[in-house]
C-alpha cells in the first residue's frame, strides 16, 4: 500500500521534495477494527499549517511520517459488527491506499444521497465550513449583501449559494482570473465577480457593493479582509474563516490597520474553526443534500488521479489550480 510522508517542513511555499512516497503492507484489522480502501482523498488549505511545527488547535505532521486527513473509501475487511465489509465510509486517514482505523473512526455514508466523494465537498466538512458560517458565526439576514472570498473554491462556492438562499440581496464573489471570476456568475449564481490579480480588490469592491457590505466571508485575509473592514455597515458581520493569504509567508504579515473601526460600527468579526459546529452536520446534510438532489446547489470538484500525485493536488489548492473541491481520486 503506498503512503504520502511529510519529507521535511517547508519554508515559504511547499515544494515536491516537501513530500516522499512509502510503501507500508496492507494492514489486518484487529479486533473492533476495519480496513478500507480509500478512493478519494481531500487536499486542503489547512494542511500547510499542520506542516509547521507549532500549530495552535491540532497535532502538527510528523516529518517522516505518512500525513493524514479526510478521505472516502471502502470497507474491505472488518472485526466490528456495525460496519461490515462493502460499507462507504468517510475517516481522518488520508494520503494512504489502505488505511487501518477503530471503526468508531470510521463514519458510515448514505451512498445513495449523493456520490462518495461529495462528502469530501459540499457534504465534508468544507459544506458545513460555508453552512455554519453563514447560519451561525456572520449569518446572512434577507436584504443583506454579502461578499464571499476565494468564492470558485470548496467554502467559498457553497458559502455564495447558501447566502442566496437565506435571503441575501446581492452576493459578490471574488476569485483570481478571468475564468473563475466568469465562472462565478454563470456557474455559482453570483451577482458580481470581482477578479483579485486584476487589481486591488478594495476598488473593485467599492465598485461592486457602492453602498457597502453587511457580510463578508473571509477565506482569504490581508489586503481582502482589510477591504471587507472598509466597506461594512454598521452592525456588519465578518465571519474569520481562513487566511490563505499567508499560510507561506516567512515572515509576521501586516494585519489590517483598520480593525478598531469594527468596533465603531458595532461590528462582529467572528473566528470559526469548524470543529466548534460539528453538531450542524446531520442538519447540513439533510439541506444540502436536499437542494443538490433538486439541482438548486451546484457545486464542482477539480480531481487529480493517483496517489504519487496527491502532493501536486495539495500544492495546487493553495495557488488557485482548483475550482470547486480539489480531490484526489484512488480508486
Ligand atoms: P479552496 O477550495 O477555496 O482553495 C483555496 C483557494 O484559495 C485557491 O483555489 C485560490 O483561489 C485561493 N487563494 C490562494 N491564495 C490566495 C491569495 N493570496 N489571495 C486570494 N485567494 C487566494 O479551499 P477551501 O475551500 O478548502 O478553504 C478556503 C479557506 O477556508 C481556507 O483559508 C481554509 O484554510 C479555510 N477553512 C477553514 C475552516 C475552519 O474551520 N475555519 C474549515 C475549512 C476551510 P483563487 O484562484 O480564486 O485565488
Amino acid at each position: 500500500s503506498r503512503e504520502i510522508r511529510l519529507a521535511a517542513r517547508p519554508v515559504g511555499e511547499p515544494r515536491p521534495d516537501t513530500f516522499e512516497i512509502g510503501r507500508s503492507r496492507v494492514p489486518q484489522p484487529g479486533e473492533g477494527q476495519v480496513v478500507v480502501r480509500n478512493t478519494w482523498m481531500s487536499v486542503d488549505p489547512y494542511m500547510r499549517e499542520w506542516m509547521k511545527e507549532e500549530v495552535s488547535y491540532a497535532r502538527p505532521y510528523e516529518v517522516g511520517a505518512p500525513l493524514f486527513g479526510s478521505a472516502v473509501g471502502e470497507v474491505v475487511a472488518s472485526r466490528a459488527g456495525a460496519v461490515p465489509v462493502g460499507s462507504l465510509v468517510s475517516h481522518f486517514l488520508g494520503w494512504r491506499e489502505y488505511a487501518l482505523l477503530d471503526a468508531a473512526d470510521a463514519t458510515v455514508l448514505d451512498g445513495t444521497l449523493a456520490p462518495a466523494e461529495a462528502y469530501l465537498g459540499p457534504l465534508g466538512t468544507t459544506g458545513l465550513t460555508a453552512y455554519a458560517t453563514v447560519t451561525r458565526v456572520a449569518p446572512v439576514k434577507p436584504g443583506d449583501v454579502v461578499w464571499v472570498s476565494a468564492a470558485a473554491g470548496a467554502v467559498g462556492s457553497i458559502a455564495g449559494q447558501i447566502a442566496r438562499k437565506l435571503g441575501a440581496a446581492r452576493v459578490i464573489g471574488s476569485a483570481g482570473g478571468p475564468d473563475k471570476a466568469k465562472k462565478l456568475i454563470t456557474d455559482f449564481g453570483f451577482d458580481a465577480a470581482l477578479d483579485h490579480k486584476a487589481g486591488p480588490i478594495a476598488g473593485q469592491l467599492a465598485e461592486a457593493a457602492p453602498d457597502g457590505i453587511d457580510v463578508y466571508v473571509d477565506n482569504v485575509g490581508g489586503d481582502h479582509l482589510r477591504a471587507a473592514i472598509g466597506a461594512l455597515r454598521d452592525h456588519g458581520r465578518i465571519g474569520m474563516v481562513g487566511a490563505i493569504s499567508s499560510y507561506n509567508a516567512t515572515e509576521p504579515v501586516p494585519g489590517p490597520d483598520n480593525l478598531f473601526t469594527l468596533a465603531a460600527k458595532n461590528a462582529t468579526l467572528r473566528g470559526m474553526l469548524i470543529n466548534f459546529y460539528l453538531d450542524l452536520f446531520p442538519e447540513w446534510i439533510e439541506r444540502g443534500a436536499t437542494w443538490i438532489a433538486d439541482g438548486s446547489l451546484h457545486y464542482e470538484q477539480t480531481v487529480v488521479d493517483g496517489i504519487e500525485r496527491a502532493p501536486e493536488a495539495f500544492l495546487g489548492v493553495l495557488s488557485g489550480a482548483n475550482t470547486g473541491k480539489m480531490l484526489v481520486r484512488l480508486g
